[in-house]
């Protein structure tokens, strides 16, 4: 157990890409990057919010950066 407890909450209607389990999947933030995991097996991606909200559900919901 070496991992630090942060806060996950589940992509609702998101599905895994490598198991492909339906609302495996948790977003968290881990040293400020958003990092998607699958609570089902060892899938793991870090990227922006937009892209990972692209892949989750299909839809871009509108992120603004700065
Ligand atoms: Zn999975």
């Amino acid at each position: 157990m070496s991992r630090v407890r942060v806060k996950k909450r589940f992509v609702a209607g998101a599905k895994c890409p490598k198991c492909h389990a339906q609302d495996s999947i948790v977003l968290f933030k881990e040293q400020g990057v958003e990092t998607v995991e699958c609570v089902e097996c060892d899938y793991r991606e870090q990227q922006a919010e937009a892209e990972v909200a692209k892949q989750a559900t299909g839809a871009v919901i509108g992120v603004f950066k700065p």
